[in-house]
């Protein structure tokens, strides 16, 4: 092992609950082994932050040393139960911009069982926004609403991430997954940025899934698969069935990158049932660090530790959770299978492939593109009221507070046209959308026509809920056409 000549780098551990200081513990002394070159700074985090009444459960003192790394080595947690907490990973996800979460979910066949030897997908999920921005709204007595935000800059980065995380690993294929075929504005998006930026790496070939046949094609043939990009949701979902169809979920390490900060974990929990008794598989937290090592250019040290860590998996040595008697050689503890992997680094598996990361290369940045803002003209307003009366009834009433800039185009239920127009047998709740335009699609309209129809509305006793404008950007729709789409 070559000396380095570079200073210590600084990152920031928290040793969590549960397994978490068992798991830190091995991970830490698999990796100094290794050479990694750390400054450690240790900070409070979990059970005995939240039982001080700190509802985030990170002490103050914990932010600054996070800003002043910029890399977390983070153990699990146990959130608390009961409402009032927030979660720890949402909180520090959030503040930081950890826009992309990279979870590699190889299988390591024939040495842990799966059903897809061929497997070795990376899914790398958007981590902020889609459906968990926590807006959601009771609006009526039947109708709750979460508000689902895809924007522009946030698709393009973790887009991007993906393409350049596959150029630095060598892999060849980069697949989005949406349901723009429904969901046509946001995923729409999505889908759109993707193809933008594909066209940026001809070096990569590029494809795109509708996520529920897309999923199913997952779960039967993942090796179909490389890097997977996805929005929040549903890389949330299909992070977990790639993991567990790996064989691996125990063995999961995940990386949250943002532009300035990053977050390196196992994709477990704490396991409060196994704790302090040196049962744990420190793999998960040991693979997120060997991710944090390759993003702080010790590429050198990701690589030894990697195949050391192959190697043992490959021999047998293996924890109670994944150990297998017809396949594996020793049983061992947490502190034991850490010796294991110390004593093969400068080995490489034989049957797995070994890993290689380079050594000294600058952790991956992306740049969102500015484009030119689009002229934005005001041609309606969808205003949601809340009624319990028959379509027909609120529909006169409409009638008569429309205009006269302001024409009443339809009525929806549930995102179904059921005024003009509409069948009996339509389902319908009390939580009705109610779409004025001016003279046609395109003409704007002005806000102040919009507040006096509020105003009159409210007058004849149809409560508005919200409203949602309408809007064209360089004459184009920027809204649904209508109904059930
Ligand atoms: P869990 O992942 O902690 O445990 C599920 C099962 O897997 C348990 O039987 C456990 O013994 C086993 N297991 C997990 N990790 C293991 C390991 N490294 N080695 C051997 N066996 C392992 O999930 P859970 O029980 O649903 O959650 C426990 C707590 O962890 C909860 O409070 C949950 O909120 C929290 N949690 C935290 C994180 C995090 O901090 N990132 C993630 C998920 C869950």
């Amino acid at each position: 092992m070559t000396p380095r000549l570079t200073r210590p780098v600084p990152i920031t551990v928290a040793h969590g609950d549960g397994i978490g200081p068992e798991i830190m513990d091995a991970t830490l002394k698999i990796i100094t082994a290794g050479g990694a070159d750390l400054d450690v700074e240790t900070i409070r985090i979990g059970q005995s932050v939240y039982a001080q009444g700190n509802t985030a459960g990170i002490d103050p003192e914990a932010w600054e040393s996070l800003r002043r790394t910029k890399v977390f080595l983070k153990a699990p947690i146990t959130t608390p139960q009961g409402g009032g907490f927030k979660s720890l990973n949402v909180t520090v996800r959030k503040a930081f911009g950890l826009f992309a979460n990279v979870r590699p979910c190889p299988s390591y066949h024939p040495f842990i069982s799966t059903r897809h030897p061929g497997m070795d997908v990376v899914i790398v999920r958007e981590n902020e926004e889609d459906l968990y921005g926590g807006i959601e709204h009771r609006q009526t007595e039947d109708v709750v609403q979460c508000l689902k935000l895809i924007t522009r800059p946030g698709s393009e980065r973790v887009i991007r991430y993906a393409f350049e995380y596959a150029r630095r690993y060598g892999r060849s294929k980069v697949t989005c997954f949406t349901k723009d075929n429904i969901m046509k504005m946001t995923d729409g998006l999505f889908h759109r940025v993707f193809n933008e930026v594909a066209a940026d790496y001809p070096d990569l070939e590029s494809e795109h899934w509708i996520i529920d046949i897309g999923a199913a094609k997952l779960a039967d043939t993942p090796e179909a698969f490389d890097v997977i990009v996805v929005p929040n949701l549903y890389g949330d979902i299909l992070s977990d069935v790639a993991a567990q169809i790996a064989g691996s979920v125990g063995l999961g390490g995940s990386a949250n990158i943002g532009a300035e900060i990053a977050m390196f974990e196992a994709i477990h929990g704490s396991a409060p049932d196994i704790a302090g008794q040196n049962l744990a598989n420190p793999s998960g937290l040991l693979l997120g660090a060997v991710q944090m090592l390759a993003h702080i250019g010790q590429g050198d040290v990701a690589e030894r530790v990697h195949n050391a860590w192959l190697r043992t998996i490959e021999d047998g040595v293996h924890t109670v959770d994944v150990y297998d008697a017809a396949r594996s050689t020793a049983k061992v503890g947490t502190s034991e299978f850490a010796t294991a992997v110390i004593s093969r680094l400068g080995e490489a598996p034989k049957t797995l492939r070994p890993v290689r990361y380079q050594a000294g290369t600058e952790r991956i940045t992306v740049q969102v593109r500015e484009l030119p803002r689009s002229r934005k003209e005001l041609v309606g307003i969808d205003v949601f009221v809340d009624s319990q009366k028959p379509v027909e009834e609120i529909a006169k009433v409409l009638e008569t507070v429309a205009g006269p800039y302001l024409d009443l185009v339809m009525i929806t239920n549930r995102g179904q046209k059921v005024y003009p127009g509409g069948v009996p047998e339509t389902f319908c709740v009390d939580h009705w959308r109610c779409r004025f335009q001016g003279q046609d699609a395109t003409s704007p309209v002005s806000y102040e026509d919009v507040v006096a129809l509020l105003g009159r509305l409210a007058a004849a006793g149809l409560p508005f809920i919200k409203t949602e404008g309408l809007f064209t950007f360089d004459g184009q729709p920027g809204f649904s056409l209508g109904q059930g789409q």
